[in-house]
């Protein structure tokens, strides 16, 4: 190549320069060099920070004994912890046991009746003889005795978990260390709640 020659951009390698020739511009393509190597390790660790996914407290219902910890270990009052109605399991009974007493004075909703002790379960008539049960979730303290009714006598449609919205995920889930179920654990948190379902059950 003539000496007047422009340099193509498709050259390969760098053409050494008057300026970068000498020991000052090795020195400074030494420094460009460790400067690319230090950014690209940020890069990465960034990369693989936004791939650790957050995560969150769950109960697994299928390992859940229906102790009364729930209610009382959370170290929020209420509990973060809520009965929810696995709708596809529930028997729509007008007897049901995880709504009433085990010999109620009558099957109607007065609070002597009730197994829940704040009565947030709702019951309302449908075709007879159905009824629906649905939780007053801001009422419920997590006490799980509807699920230890239900599980007992019904199709144990009742059953425990910890609210998201609720939950404040502390780094050691106070119910957690206390579970003789070893029912609690972190899962990712765009891992839908967990739920009861029939085949697990079985
Ligand atoms: S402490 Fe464990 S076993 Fe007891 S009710 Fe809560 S999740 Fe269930
Ligand atoms: S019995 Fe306990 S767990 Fe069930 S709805 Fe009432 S407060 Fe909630
Ligand atoms: S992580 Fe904290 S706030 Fe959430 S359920 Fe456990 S004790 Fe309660």
């Amino acid at each position: 190549m003539a000496a007047n020659e422009p340099i193509k951009s498709t050259d390969a390698a760098p053409i050494p320069t008057s300026d970068n020739s000498g020991r000052r511009g090795f020195l400074r393509s030494g420094v460009r060099g460790a400067l690319l190597v230090a950014f690209g390790a940020v890069t990465s660790l960034l990369a693989r920070n936004s791939q650790r996914e957050r995560t969150v407290w769950q109960i697994d219902p299928q390992k859940c004994i229906s102790c009364t910890n729930c209610a009382t270990a959370c170290v929020l009052t209420p509990s973060a912890v809520k009965c929810v109605q696995a709708y596809r399991m529930c028997g729509y009974c007008k007897l049901c046991t995880g709504y009433f007493e085990p010999e109620p004075n009558g099957l109607n909703a007065g609070a002597e009746n009730q197994v829940c002790p704040t009565g947030a379960i709702k019951r309302t008539a449908l075709e007879d003889p159905y009824y629906e049960y649905t939780i007053d979730e801001p009422l419920c303290i997590g006490c799980a005795k509807c699920v230890v009714g239900c599980v007992m006598f019904g199709n144990g449609s009742f059953f425990l978990q910890i609210r998201h919205d609720r939950c404040v995920n502390c780094n050691e889930c106070n119910i957690a260390i206390t579970c003789p179920a070893e029912a609690i654990s972190r899962v990712p948190a765009s891992q839908p709640y967990r739920l009861k379902s029939r085949e697990h059950s079985a």
